[in-house]
């Protein structure tokens, strides 16, 4: 019964090509940048010369003609074309706009799976109207894309994931390609195993080694053979691949959280500043947490505040850097919460961060001076985790009554709210 249901399936991968060059010019044209589109001319976006040995993250067409490659240095890049544009990464933009695309394929289908940065699959199965001509239905997404955003995709069609993948891997730019069941001998099979999915260098060599050099022989080999000489859960999937069997679902990604924040409303006027400094505190502590607890950094910090007569004072602020730390947190908010507070009697306030990308784009994005607390608070988030809240808090909170980690409501439920009132 599976194989009818796998048979009905019209799974798409849509790819962007050459991500990180193609954001980086499409953002410069939007914001109407001189000089020439970076897709025109020989060039790259990689890491900082200066600061650490940086490598090409992604190259133009004309900067592949002088032989640059995904993974040189830039070092190497700039000997083999002396007059290349170098373009730092801007992780945040490039996430910003993965997520526009993300919400983009989600007015089609809701069942959208964000892959990688640049790459996300959809399920379109339920439509009939978007299955009945699919080359048409990934044409048309490629257009409304580049119409849209500016630059251009790659989409791979099939009816399971691994095809609609290695679809994608054909020709590119800008191309449509499909792969069904019934191309596999065509045009999966003739192709080097070495292009297979999953298939590393490691493994190629094996193969190799075995006299197995196309997917098609990979697809032929016997299967108990691949699997003594891979082990039985690798083997199994080599051969599966191989024959263009995948039966994994196109896995919803959630809707990205916007920002995390925490707010708190007291019985009283609160008037003394040690007072309102410890509340502030206590919020960002949460924040903190959750920014932790999420994976997440933060790239912009916001602080709100109420008054007896429900007078509201707001500032929101760009951060130098992308932080998860709690320590930073309390030092900025602190300062920023100091410039505009009128001394009036606080009935609520309130901390959100905003800006979010994975904790994980930062490992090769800017660093802060902050990193010595990581481990601090790593170690404070799992004490907390075993014995509550209040196991730990700042010397200022002990014997003032106060609670050193206040919990409001969580994510992304400030920023609407927030400035509809700035
Ligand atoms: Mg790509």
């Amino acid at each position: 019964m599976s194989s009818t249901k796998e048979n009905k399936r019209v799974i798409m991968l849509i790819d962007v090509n050459s991500a990180f060059l193609s954001w980086e010019a499409a953002y410069r044209k939007a914001q109407g940048a001189a000089g020439k589109d970076l897709r025109d001319i020989p060039s790259i976006v990689g890491g900082d010369v200066q600061k650490r040995k940086g490598i090409v993250l992604a190259k133009s067409i004309p900067a592949k003609k002088y032989g640059i490659s995904t993974g040189d240095t830039v070092g190497e890049a700039m000997r083999k074309c002396p007059n290349l544009t170098v373009v730092a990464p801007n992780y945040a933009l490039y996430s910003a706009l993965s997520d526009a695309l993300v919400d983009f394929l989600r007015e089609l289908t809701p069942i959208v799976e964000q892959y990688s940065v640049d790459e996300s699959f959809i399920d379109i199965s339920g439509s009939p109207a978007l299955t009945a001509d699919p080359v048409k239905t990934g044409d048309m997404l490629r257009c409304e894309i580049e119409k849209r955003f500016g630059y251009t995709v790659n989409v791979g069609i099939s009816s399971n994931k691994l095809l609609a993948k290695m679809a994608c891997e054909f020709e590119k730019p800008n191309r449509t390609h499909t792969l069904f069941p019934e191309q596999i001998a065509d045009k999966l099979w003739p192709l080097d195993v070495g292009e297979l999915f999953m298939a590393g260098r490691r493994t190629v060599y094996a193969l190799r080694e075995c006299g197995i050099n196309t997917i098609g022989e990979l697809a032929c080999a016997d299967r108990d053979f691949i699997t003594r000489k891979f082990k039985t859960v690798r083997g199994n999937m080599l051969c599966d691949y191989a024959n263009g069997i995948d039966n994994s679902p196109v896995l919803e990604s959630r809707p990205k959280i916007k920002s995390i924040g925490n707010s708190t409303t007291v019985p009283y006027d609160i008037t003394a500043p040690e007072e309102a400094t410890l509340v502030l505190l206590s919020l960002c502590e949460m924040v903190g947490k959750r920014l932790r607890a999420s994976g997440m950094q933060a790239g912009s910090l916001g602080i709100f505040y109420r008054n007896f007569e429900f007078g509201h004072c707001a500032k929101t602020m760009k951060l130098p850097f992308f932080t998860q730390c709690t320590q930073t947190i309390c030092d900025i908010s602190e300062r920023v919460f100091g410039e505009i507070w009128k001394r009036d009697g606080i009935r609520a306030m309130g901390v959100y961060t905003a800006d979010l990308v994975t904790a994980d784009a930062r490992q090769m994005m800017f660093t802060d001076d902050y990193e010595k607390y990581d481990t601090i608070e790593a170690v404070i988030d799992s004490l907390r985790e075993s014995y509550g809240n209040d196991i730990i808090m700042r010397g200022g909170f002990v014997n003032s009554g106060l609670s050193g980690v206040r919990g409001g409501t969580g994510e992304g439920s400030y920023l609407p709210r927030m400035h509809s009132r700035l």
